[in-house]
């Protein structure tokens, strides 16, 4: 296995993925077809797993960049901002004229289930050329990490670039979709929960997930690490797989735990560790971010992660 012991003139990760805003609202019930209803204010927070993931290593100190577009506009310029004073580098991250930024719309219910529909805009304008134009970052860094909120092409061509530079490939399958086997050989590791391992695996649903794990690194990524929320994590990457377990937290709201997770997984590998420590670490991360509502806002700095 690749070992990374850090690369003092780069970034500790780059990321390559999606910027969006979420646009939430709270209703008392979703409205049929040609109805309306009235929700509650509109709330505006900076969002996309790709931002996301960027903006919570920064957090716990990473050198972190993130390669992506938005479109000239205020939420652009919004997002663009949020990244900034989180600390990542901007300098491969894109304006695109005549495309609007991405935007997820939220409906939040009565009983907190949220409702869905993510409006990609710029996000599927990334291609490889975006990540071709960042080579010379991706090969200075430790780590290069994936997510699959921007087009496939993208995401290969950093995999691609990230193999021929000799800098450590991190994938996390979210949201779910298939991928070539040529791209999951070159993970190390790929970052999965469960319910995404089963898609991969084309299984109707969970099972157990050192199985799991061990049938995904049959597909060839050199490790598997698989998320079981309030459980920890499996690590498949030796002989026998890891258990790494989460410090117990009061949860509040799990969205962006998984971004947390694999953030400060990549930190930690770009560091030096071993894959079952960075796990350990990450897990601690995953679990801070469940403590308060929404992504980025729920992203800790070192000091602030629960105790092992
Ligand atoms: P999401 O899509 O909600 O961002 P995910 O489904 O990708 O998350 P999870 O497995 O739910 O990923 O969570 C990632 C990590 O966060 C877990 O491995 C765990 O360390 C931590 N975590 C998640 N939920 C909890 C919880 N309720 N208590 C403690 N830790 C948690």
């Amino acid at each position: 296995m690749q070992t990374c012991s850090g690369r003092p003139d780069g970034h500790d990760v780059v990321v390559v993925g999606s910027v969006n805003a979420d646009l939430v609202v709270g209703v008392e019930r979703r409205p049929g077809p040609g109805e309306t209803v009235l929700g509650a204010d509109l709330a505006t927070h900076p969002g996309g797993k790709g931002a996301n993931q960027a903006v919570a290593a920064a957090r716990l100190g990473a050198r972190a960049a993130l390669v992506g577009r938005v479109g000239d506009d205020g939420h652009g310029r919004l997002l663009r901002a949020a990244l900034g004073a989180a600390g990542v580098d901007l300098a491969h991250l894109a304006t695109t004229p005549g495309a609007p930024t991405g935007v997820a719309l939220i409906t939040v219910g009565p009983d907190g289930d949220n409702s869905i529909i993510v409006s990609p805009g710029a996000n599927a304008r990334v291609g490889p050329a975006d990540v071709a134009a960042a080579r010379a970052a991706i090969a200075a860094a430790s780590v290069v990490s994936c997510q699959l909120e921007v087009p496939l092409p993208a995401v290969a061509a950093a995999a691609r670039i990230g193999a021929e530079e000799g800098t450590r490939v991190v994938l996390n399958l979210s949201p779910p979709a298939p991928v070539p086997d040529d791209l999951l050989a070159r993970c190390d590791p790929l970052v999965v929960n469960e319910h995404e391992a089963a898609f991969l695996l084309g299984r109707d649903g969970p099972g157990d997930p050192a199985a799991m794990a061990e049938a995904l690194r049959r597909r060839g990524p050199r490790s598997v690490v698989v998320t079981l929320g309030a459980d920890g994590a499996l690590v498949a990457a030796g002989p026998e797989p890891v258990r790494v377990p989460s410090p117990r937290v009061a949860a509040v709201d799990t969205t962006g735990a998984g971004d947390a997770f694999t953030a400060a997984l990549c930190l930690r590998l770009a560091r030096g560790d071993a894959l079952p420590d960075a796990a350990r670490y990450a897990a601690r991360a995953g679990a801070a971010a469940v403590r308060a509502p929404g992504a980025q806002g729920s992203f800790s700095a070192p000091g602030d992660l629960p105790g092992p």
